[in-house]
């Protein structure tokens, strides 16, 4: 018997609407960073826009993050800074990074069209400062650019000119805030309504199968609200529903950290679903090993359990932490010398293991006799001149360990904190309308953010989320606002 949970999405039939509470133009459940993105594009079309949220305000897990949105091909933040970029680069990684099965309806969009979501979101008040951040994570202080994926890493490094695209609002700490600040700020100012409190929970169809509106939770009753274009589902992802999670993507239970906030609980995935939407790589998520900083970590030695590399360990940590958790169980240790023993910031940290020699490190750890002995006996001939035959660690990266004593830190997901959202969701086309399993659009949908599966199918890059959320949620309230007009 289905839980209540799944089955409050089931939809409703037009007929058995008595009558609407509410209506407007275009309907959007869910007021995070692609929900605001799409009303103020609907309001800006001249729609009478409605949005409903649950929580008690907008924001979503948007306002909780670390603000980063993947930007690129040749921004004026980008060209003011020196950085060389354009849109076939951008595709080209994206292509290579956001795989397997990263679909070119959406990639090249976003990509072709991403120098004028800059635009727009810098006309919006977004403030951008001419600074670069050079140590490939969030910055902490207040500059607005840095590398945010693994452009610069091989083997992507080959496959397309590396260039940072990790854009941010100039705010010392997590950028996410005002992002929705701003965000939210948009939404008022382009009269677009309001109402908090309100859970959607079912979408009502038309007798031809259209979205014509939505059931609403609102105060233990509920409501009916008719939309007269269009519903937009921009209700976020699904890694606080437990169920959800170990039916679909049992391998992210496994991540001690769940990225989101409580309003992930994929209410907007299972109402689409329920009304005969397709749902795209629901195992997928970004999936991230909090290796550094400190970026000096890049110069250890990443081993699974039989003491063997299996990624330059400077690529992304949404790369190695899906390689780690995906294609190594999540057995995987960070082997270190003396001078270069330090923890990650981000993530409680144990020493698996310490030995004078690789012997007694793997004969601690396990490992079979010889086997880590052997891996750092190979990378530390060729580090000594200074490159990494075999895995392509960037040399500025590169140094022998060879001072005991040596070191494991233990990166096992069951002891660390492997951090990850769910990257599965309803299949869009590039308008952000709804998709059902025949690649037929159902009309009067559409969808974005993190209830979609979006540029990201699984290989994930830092600020890919806000980035396309933020992007397809303003195709999706455009088209919203053109239907049925
Ligand atoms: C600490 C942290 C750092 C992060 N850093 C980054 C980063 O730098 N760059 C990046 O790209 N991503 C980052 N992420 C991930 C990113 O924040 C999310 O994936 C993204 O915000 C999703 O946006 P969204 O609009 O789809 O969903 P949300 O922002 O979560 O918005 C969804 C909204 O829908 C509401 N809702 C849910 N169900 C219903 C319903 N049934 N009816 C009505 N309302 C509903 C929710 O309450 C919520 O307000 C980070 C996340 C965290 C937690």
């Amino acid at each position: 018997m289905p839980s209540r949970a799944l089955d409050e999405a089931t939809p409703i039939p037009e007929s058995r609407i008595a009558h609407f509470d509410h209506e407007a133009d275009v309907v959007i459940a869910g007021l995070g960073c692609a929900g605001a993105c799409a009303a103020i594009e609907a309001a800006a079309a001249g729609t009478d826009t409605l949005i409903v949220e649950q929580a008690a305000g907008g924001g979503g897990t948007s306002a909780n993050s670390g603000g980063l949105l993947y930007l690129g091909g040749g921004t004026p933040l980008q060209k003011a800074l020196g950085f060389e970029d354009d849109p076939e680069s951008m595709f080209a990684y994206l292509m290579a990074a956001c795989g397997p099965g990263a679909d070119e309806a959406l990639v090249g969009p976003y990509c072709e069209h991403s120098v004028e979501h800059f635009h727009w979101l810098a006309g919006l008040g977004l403030p951008f400062k001419e600074a670069f951040f050079p140590d490939s994570h969030e910055p902490p202080g207040d500059e607005s650019l840095t590398h945010s994926g693994s452009e610069e890493a091989w083997p992507f490094c080959e496959i397309a000119r590396p260039a940072p695209r990790g854009h941010c609002a100039s705010v010392v700490g997590p950028k996410g805030p005002l992002l929705m600040q701003t965000l939210l700020a948009a939404v008022e100012r382009a009269r677009a309504r309001v109402q908090v409190g309100v859970r959607a929970r079912a979408l009502v169809l038309g007798e031809d199968g259209s979205a014509i509106g939505l059931v609403a939770r609102h105060r233990g009753e509920d409501i009916a609200i008719r939309a007269r274009r269009g519903v937009v589902l921009t209700a976020g992802g699904f890694i606080h529903n437990a169920e959800m999670l170990a039916r679909y993507a049992p391998a992210l239970t496994r991540c001690r950290y769940k990225v989101g906030t409580a309003g992930d609980d994929g209410s907007g995935i299972r109402m689409a679903a329920a009304a005969g939407a397709a749902t795209l790589r629901m195992d997928a998520g970004d999936i991230t090993l909090p290796l550094f900083p400190p970026v000096s970590l890049k110069e250890a030695v990443l081993v699974n359990r039989f003491g063997q590399r299996f990624v330059n360990e400077d690529a992304y940590m949404g790369r190695t932490g899906e390689l780690a958790l995906l294609r190594q169980e999540g057995q995987v240790y960070a082997i270190v010398d003396e001078p270069g023993f330090v923890r990650p910031e981000n993530a409680p940290t144990e020493v698996a293991a310490t030995g004078d020699t690789w012997g007694e490190l793997e004969s601690e750890l396990g490992f079979a006799p010889g086997s880590l002995a052997a891996t750092m006996e190979l990378y530390n001939h060729h580090a000594r001149g200074g490159s990494d035959p075999v895995f392509h660690k960037q040399p500025r990266h590169v140094r022998p360990l060879e001072r005991p004593p040596f070191g494991a830190l233990d990166l096992r997901a069951e002891t660390t904190w492997y951090a990850a959202f769910t990257l599965g969701g309803l299949w869009i086309d590039a308008e952000g309308s709804v998709q059902t399993p025949t690649g037929e659009p159902i009309p009067g949908l559409f969808a974005a953010g993190r209830t979609t599966s979006g540029v990201a199918k699984q290989g994930y890059s830092s600020g890919l989320s806000l980035g396309d959320g933020s992007f397809f949620g303003r195709r999706a309230g455009r088209a919203a606002a053109r239907t049925r007009g």
